[in-house]
């Protein structure tokens, strides 16, 4: 049989590079060689997103650049799902199509294209049911001091603007022991921090344990030793609650970072979206339950029927609440949900103004939390060297990766080593913050906690 190698392409969000890493490990088990240098590859596995319009616009020049070199493409994720027909009809590079629920079909696809060079594959589900679990080799691909963990597939919800529950189905939650054993592998493969995603992780359990058992979960994974941080990604205003915020205070692993994204303030803008109503209940309930907390949200602006007075009302708002990290995007209109068909659309132009708005007030509010941090001991995990710079680069607990700031850290030059150890790679390291820039932090590795900059000097 012919063995094509293969290159790979992760578009989306991180459920989605938990796909592509759970695809790569099956087809490494089945001795498929595989590239990360695409120049190399045969044929590449495209894992797309369909979210929104740019998200397909993407996916699509990705689609496009790679069928140009020549590439035999598989295509899977939410583009899949949701465009079969369209890509078969006009990509004839398109080999086969995967979709989000027949993830763990790749390796029979695979080998049947490979056998006969003429034909061509679907296996998309209409109704995405199945999802990964720990039985699923899988490859990592991220920096190796970090991993996802997909506990559950599917959202519930019905926000009018979000095509998601239609790509991936009902909300599919993974069980405790399954998520803990995969848990416990990766920690085993020198993983220190766990970032728990999904598209609602707030409703983790529901389905299985008739409750929202995500306090459980984070007690099951605090228990596993070599672990250091736990991340929550995605809570749901209405479901972020008072147990498993107080949960969160309680466990040192978990990270003291509530990502919650809000969409809106307003409240019609939020009934128009099918969203929760008043989003200051929540925002009060975590700050009163979690000390020193830094908050992440997204907004949309530009939502059909948004008007200046909306916009006021989302400014005061974020004013008033100062989120720490803070996302906002322009509405993208799509036809196949209820918000496409709404007859008060925007301009581009105007939403494109509102955003940059917002964006040039999250600046200084950015900036200010940031200048505040100057003179703090933090613990930072160090994923990367800047050979040019002479910098580590890292994330505190307070930072996802990807989205979030980066801290660069410099070694101490001239102290006592051994008030100023080595900084080392992929761990966990103390660095006292010497500098702030709006969205980055500057430090020195310092050797352990301190409470602040005049302790840390003394014992220099
Ligand atoms: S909760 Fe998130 S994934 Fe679910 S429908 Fe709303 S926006 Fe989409």
């Amino acid at each position: 049989m012919r063995n094509p190698k293969i290159g790979v392409v992760s578009l989306g969000c991180p459920k989605n590079a938990t796909d592509t890493e759970v695809m790569l490990g099956l087809l490494n088990e089945a001795g498929f060689e595989i590239t990360f240098d695409n120049d190399e590859a045969e044929m590449c596995l495209v894992n797309t997103c369909s979210f929104i319009g740019d998200a397909r616009k993407e996916s699509v020049a990705t689609l496009i650049e790679l069928a140009d070199q020549g590439k035999e493409l598989i295509i899977a994720g939410c583009m899949a799902q949701h465009f079969k027909q369209e890509l078969m009809d006009e990509i004839p590079e398109a080999r086969a199509l995967v979709g989000t629920g027949d993830t763990r079909k790749i390796v029979d696809v695979i080998k049947a294209i490979a056998q006969d060079s003429a034909l061509r594959v679907v296996e998309v589900s209409d109704i995405p049911n199945d999802y990964n679990d720990e039985v699923l080799p899988r490859m990592q691909t991220g920096v190796g001091a970090s991993a996802y963990l997909k506990i559950a597939e599917g959202c519930d919800h019905s926000c009018s603007f979000c095509i998601i529950p239609q790509l991936r189905g009902k909300f599919r939650s993974r069980s405790i022991e399954s998520l803990v054993k995969e848990a416990r592998i990766l920690v085993a493969g020198g993983v220190k921090e766990i970032i728990l995603v999904s598209q609602d992780s707030s409703y983790y359990g529901l389905d299985i344990y008739q409750r929202m058992a995500l306090p459980d979960l984070l007690r099951a994974l605090h228990e596993i030793p070599d672990l250091d941080w736990i991340r929550i990604m995605y809570c749901y205003p209405t479901e972020t609650n008072r147990a498993l915020l107080e949960t969160i205070a309680e466990l040192p692993k978990v990270v003291k970072y509530v990502d919650i994204p809000l969409q809106h303030s307003h409240p019609d803008v939020l009934a128009a979206m099918a969203r929760p109503k008043h989003p200051e209940k929540v925002m009060d309930l975590i700050r009163e339950v979690i000390p020193d907390v830094k908050i992440r949200s997204t907004f949309i602006v530009g939502f059909p029927g948004e008007t200046e007075e909306h916009v006021e009302h989302l400014m005061a708002f974020i004013e008033k609440y100062r989120f720490d990290r803070l996302g906002v995007f322009t509405y993208s209109k799509q036809t196949e949900v209820p918000s496409g068909h709404m007859s008060n659309q925007l301009p581009e132009k105007v939403k494109k103004a509102r955003r940059s708005k917002i964006m040039k007030m999250q600046h200084r509010i950015a900036s200010e939390l940031n200048q505040a941090m100057v003179g703090r001991v933090i613990p930072v995990l160090l994923e990367a060297y800047d050979e040019s710079k002479g910098l580590y680069i890292g994330r505190s607990q307070w930072d996802a990766p990807g989205i979030d700031n980066q801290v660069f850290v410099r070694e101490n030059q001239e102290g006592n080593p051994d008030d100023f150890p080595a900084a080392e790679m992929a761990e966990i390291n103390w660095v006292l913050v010497e500098e702030a820039h709006p969205y980055d932090l500057f430090g020195v590795a310092v050797k352990a906690p301190v409470k602040d900059r005049e302790a840390v000097l003394q014992e220099a």
